[in-house]
């Protein structure tokens, strides 16, 4: 079954590549500069020649990807999942992730595929709600975070007093690498904290080009900046006598923060992020799978899907799964392992998707992302593998908080209906829920957050023909329940019990007064939350 084509690379050379992969993602609140960062690391790198303000937002949909925009306007190799770029010999892949609160749960998918987050701070707003969650999120899930203060050029909150307000709301130790020279809105550089060295920024016409940088020592940068940079060494000496330093075993261990000051509508600052991604941040290494135990490597091929996506072609109305390569070689043409049903599956139509056209993709390493084509079988979470195998742990799914009653506008048009629902559901757009009662023409659709109604409507409407109502339910708490459970919550006012389509039973109630009442009443029941770990 399973077939590997004669010169694979072997276990040390899969190694190797598995060193020189990056995987992280940005997490930020809205408006923070993802966008702008993320074409800015791919200017640095060399990817694209000219970067210029194309972050214009009037009229963009949620739903869309901004890379696609910077795809088309930039004609740079991007995918609706991972950029990649060389960096220093470094392969550099850096997973999108959906700014809007209401696709928390996207984010979350693409979190377990990453191996560092960059947080990306605002420095006039400091730590806002979102970057707040995502925070929460990478915490759960172990992932080191580099900090970025955004917009130094522009006045902002004090250094130092970020760098509390890191530390009270993350409780982890920031220990700035770079500290600024200027105060924010007079970003003139940054002091090199380990080195003592100045780095000038020098402004170029509208940052359409790599911002030139310039490398003075501490006596030279003292006499062109004066006070500004002695002030810059003295708040960095009080971090010396907190100890806040970077500390490479305490970052990996989610216990401190490296810190860098940037502006990225100016450049500045962001050939320092690229050094210090390479520099520090963590290579492609052994997973841990379901039962804790690594998959190292250089084993056979291994990956699992964290996200799955109709093709954004509107001729090719295929469906990609994006999978993140946990373990040797990914090649095309391999037949694998669905681990979840055992059948063997054919990835001869696994294209590459970074670029416009897809580029056919003949090898991807520890690290990588690759978009299988017509992946109809898979679903986020499920894993792939050659040879031994191996089942990653699962992704878990979000408890909805906003529940519709979604119905076919057109009962002719109930087979198109019915297979848009489906593929909502498989895609995880929206969380499918039936009863017997419900039947299937009427299913609930659950959601984390409501922005993800609208994206299923117009999906059903625009990509399956198949025009749709939605009716509002009064529910806005989901409990995980046993059968056993369902005859005596059925009895009770204003409680639903669903199945979705993962197996597991939801008791809905209205709210958690509503809950706490029937806890009270049947202490026996269970009601478990739907964790999110
Ligand atoms: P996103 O929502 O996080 O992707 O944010 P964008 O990259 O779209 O940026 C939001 C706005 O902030 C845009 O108008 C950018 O031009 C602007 N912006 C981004 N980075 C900077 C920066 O470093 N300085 C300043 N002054 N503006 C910035």
């Amino acid at each position: 079954m399973a077939v590997t084509s004669a010169g694979t690379p072997n276990p040390a050379t899969i190694r190797r590549e598995a060193a020189r992969r990056r995987t992280f993602a940005v997490i930020s609140h809205p408006d923070a500069g993802k966008s702008t960062l993320t074409e800015a690391l791919a200017l640095h790198a060399r990817v694209i020649g000219q970067a210029g303000a194309t972050h214009g937002k009037g009229g963009r949909r949620a739903t869309v990807s901004d890379w696609m925009k910077m795809e088309q306007d930039r004609g740079i190799s991007i995918s609706s999942a991972a950029l990649q770029f060389e960096y220093r010999d470094t392969v550099i892949n850096l997973l999108d992730t959906p700014g809007h609160a209401d696709f928390s749960e996207d984010t979350y998918r693409v979190l377990s595929a990453v191996d560092c987050a960059v947080m990306l701070v605002d420095a006039a707003k400091g730590l806002e709600v979102q970057t707040m969650k995502l925070f929460e999120v990478c915490r759960h899930r172990n992932i080191p975070i580099i900090t970025v203060i955004n917009k130094w050029d522009r006045p902002g909150l004090d250094a130092l007093a970020l760098m509390d307000e890191v530390f009270e709301r993350t409780g982890l130790t920031p220990t700035p690498l770079t500290w600024p020279v200027g105060q924010s809105g007079d970003f003139r550089g940054v002091l090199d904290r380990a080195g003592g060295t100045f780095t000038r920024f020098t402004r170029t016409d509208g940052g359409a080009t790599i911002a030139g940088e310039e490398t003075l020592d501490a006596a030279a940068a003292e006499a062109a900046e004066g006070e500004a940079f002695t002030n810059a060494v003295e708040e960095s000496e009080l971090l010396d006598l907190e100890d806040q330093n970077h500390d490479q075993e305490a970052f990996l261990a989610g216990r401190t923060t490296p810190v860098m000051f940037a502006s990225a509508v100016l450049n500045f600052g962001v050939h320092k992020l690229l050094d210090t991604l390479v520099d520090i941040a963590p290579a492609a290494e052994a997973r841990p799978d379901r039962d804790g135990e690594p998959r190292p490597v250089d084993a056979p091929f291994s990956g699992f899907v964290f996200k799955v996506q109709a093709g954004m072609d509107t001729n090719h109305r295929d469906r990609l799964a994006y999978i993140r390569v946990c373990s040797g070689v990914f090649e095309r043409g391999m037949v694998v392992t669905h681990a979840s049903t055992g059948k063997p599956f054919a990835t001869k139509y696994a294209q590459q998707v970074f670029g416009r056209d897809r580029e056919v993709v003949d090898e991807a390493f520890p690290g990588d992302v690759v978009g299988l084509v017509n992946a109809s079988a898979l679903r986020v979470g499920d894993s792939l593998y050659l040879d031994k195998k191996v089942v990653f742990p699962e992704i878990p799914t979000f408890s909805p908080e906003h529940f519709m009653v979604i119905r076919a506008k057109d009962s002719s048009k109930y087979k198109q209906f019915r297979r848009g629902i489906q593929q909502l559901d498989h895609e995880g757009v929206v969380q499918v829920l039936r009863s017997d009662l419900r039947g299937d023409q009427a299913p609930v659709v659950g959601a984390v957050g409501p922005m993800q109604f609208e994206v299923a409507e117009d999906r059903m409407v625009n990509e399956f023909n198949a025009p749709c109502t939605l009716e509002r339910l009064n529910y806005s708490l989901a409990r995980r329940t046993t059968p056993e459970c369902v005859s005596t919550l059925a009895r009770e006012r204003s409680v639903e019990v669903l199945s979705r389509s993962d197996g597991e039973l939801l008791a809905l109630f209205s709210d958690r007064w509503r809950l706490a009442g029937v806890e009270r009443e049947h202490p026996d029941l269970v009601l478990e939350p739907l964790v999110v770990s």
